[in-house]
C-alpha cells in the first residue's frame, strides 16, 4: 500500500540526538538503567512520582531550548510537504517540549503536522495507541503511515499498529534486541525516506 504519511518521532530523530542526556537523567531520578524513565515513575508513589516528573520535565526543558534540528530535518519535512505526504510527531516527550524544541526549525511549526502525539494524549510507545490515534487525526490508516524513528519502541510501536517502520541508526550501536520485531527499513540519514517511497509507491 502506498504511504500517505510519514509519522517521526522527535528527539535524536527530527532533533539532533543527544540533547536529552537519558543515562544523566536516569541517575538523577534514581532509575534503573535498564528501565525506561516512564515506565519507572509509574511504579512510584504518587507523592515521589510527582516531584520526580518535575525534575524530568525541568530536563526535558533545557533539552528542547538547546536541541536543534537534525541533519537534513527542515529540508526533508518541506519536501514530504510539497509532495502532499501527511507529517505527525508521535513522542514519549510533552507537547511544551515538542512546541519549544521546533522553535528552532526554519521554515516549519507545529502547523505543518497533521497530528503531534505527545504522551499527554496517548500511552507512551512502544504501545502502539499513539501510532493508531496518530492515523486517526491524520484520516489514514496505520498501514498507509511509515513510523521513522531512532529507537526500539519506535519500530516496537509503528509495527504493533501495522504501520511500515524505518529505523534510523548513526550505524554505531545496535538500537534493537534479539526478540524485537525488524524495521522494514534501516536508514543512517532523514533524505532516505524519500528512496523508501519511491520503493514501494
Ligand atoms: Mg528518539
Amino acid at each position: 500500500m502506498t504511504i500517505k504519511g510519514v509519522l517521526f518521532d522527535f528527539d535524536g530523530t527530527l532533533t539532533h540526538p543527544g540533547a536529552l542526556d537519558f543515562p544523566a537523567i536516569k541517575l538523577e531520578l534514581g532509575c534503573p538503567v535498564d528501565q525506561p524513565i516512564l515506565e519507572y515513575l509509574e511504579t512510584l508513589a504518587p507523592a515521589k512520582r510527582a516531584r520526580l516528573m518535575k525534575i524530568l520535565e525541568e530536563k526535558e526543558d533545557i533539552a528542547a531550548k538547546a536541541s536543534r534540528p537534525n541533519r537534513g530535518a527542515e529540508k526533508c519535512l518541506n519536501d514530504l510537504k510539497n509532495r502532499g505526504i501527511l507529517l505527525g510527531i508521535l513522542t514519549r516527550n510533552s507537547l511544551s517540549s515538542i512546541k519549544k524544541a521546533l522553535q528552532q526549525f526554519q521554515g516549519i511549526t507545529t502547523q505543518d503536522f497533521s497530528a503531534i502525539i505527545t504522551r499527554d494524549v496517548s500511552q507512551p510507545k512502544p504501545h502502539p495507541d499513539g501510532v493508531i490515534q496518530a492515523a486517526r487525526k491524520m484520516g489514514l490508516k496505520s498501514s498507509e503511515l511509515l513510523v521513522v524513528g531512532d529507537f526500539r519502541f519506535d519500530v516496537m510501536a509503528g509495527n504493533a499498529a501495522g504501520a511500515r517502520t524505518a529505523l534510523l541508526t548513526d550505524g554505531e550501536r545496535p538500537v534493537m534486541v534479539s526478540e524485537d520485531p525488524e524495521p522494514d527499513f534501516t536508514i543512517s540519514h532523514l533524505e532516505a525516506i524519500f528512496d523508501i517511497l519511491e520503493d514501494i509507491s
